[in-house]
C-alpha cells in the first residue's frame, strides 16, 4: 500500500535510499498509533538532507502489522503518517514515497518484508540503479529484504538493530555489502562514502 504517492505523470531515477520508518527514521515505540508519539531519531531528517542533496531518492518502506492485528485502525496509520511528514518537514526534507504492508505476519502476503511487494509497487513510480542503492533497517528482515534484490543493506543499532546485529553478522558473514552503523547519520555516512570510493557521486 501507498501512504503518498510520488506525483503522477514522471518516473524519478537515481540511486536510491529504502528507509524503513519506525527505529530507523522515528523511535520505534511498538505499533505507535499516536501522532502524538513520532519522534525523529537524532539526525536522521539531517542525513535524509544529505542524501537528498547527493541525489538519492528517499523511499520509506515500511511494515505495519498493527493494522493487520487491530492494534490501530487506518485513521490512525495515517495521522501518524502525516505526523512523520510534517516533522521531516519541519527539518527541511521529505520522502519521494512511503510504501507500507498492512497486513498481520500470519498473512502470508507478499508485501510484508522480507517479500517483494513493496519494492515492486516502488517500481511503478522509480527507476533505481541497484548497484548504487540501500536499505536502511533495524530488522533482519530489512537486510534480507536489500540482499534477495541486489541492494547494499545496512543494519543500524537504533531501533531492534542491537539486538538483531549479531544475527545479522552470522547471516552474512562476508557480505560487503552488508554493513552495520551507529544510526541513520552513521549508516548515509556509509554510504556516500562508498559511493565516493566506486567513482559516483557524493555531497
Ligand atoms: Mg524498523
Ligand atoms: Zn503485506
Amino acid at each position: 500500500m501507498i501512504w503518498r504517492s510520488p506525483p503522477s505523470g514522471t518516473l524519478k531515477s537515481g540511486p536510491a535510499l529504502f528507509l524503513d520508518r519506525d527505529g530507523v527514521v522515528i523511535v520505534d515505540k511498538d505499533y505507535l498509533s499516536d501522532p502524538e508519539g513520532v519522534e525523529l531519531v537524532p539526525g536522521a531528517a539531517a542525513a535524509m538532507a544529505r542524501a537528498a542533496r547527493a541525489g538519492y531518492l528517499l523511499i520509506g518502506l515500511s511494515n505495519q502489522s498493527g493494522l493487520g492485528r487491530g492494534r490501530f485502525g487506518q485513521a490512525e496509520l495515517e495521522a501518524v503518517m502525516a505526523r512523520v511528514d510534517r516533522e521531516l518537514s519541519r527539518q527541511g526534507v521529505a520522502l519521494d514515497a512511503m510504501y507500507y504492508c498492512p497486513h498481520a505476519p500470519e498473512a502470508g502476503c507478499r508485501c510484508r518484508k522480507p517479500g517483494p511487494g513493496l519494492l515492486e509497487e516502488a517500481a511503478a513510480s522509480f527507476r533505481w540503479e541497484a548497484a548504487r542503492s540501500w536499505v536502511v533497517g533495524d530488522k533482519a528482515s530489512d537486510v534480507e529484504l536489500g540482499r534477495r534484490h541486489g541492494l547494499g543493506a545496512v543494519l543500524v543499532g537504533t531501533g531492534y538493530g542491537a539486538g538483531e546485529a549479531a544475527c545479522v553478522s552470522a547471516g552474512w558473514p562476508a557480505d560487503p555489502l552488508v554493513r552495520q552503523a551507529a544510526d541513520l547519520a552513521a549508516a548515509v555516512e556509509l554510504i556516500l562514502g562508498a559511493d565516493a570510493g566506486a567513482g559516483g557521486s557524493a555531497a
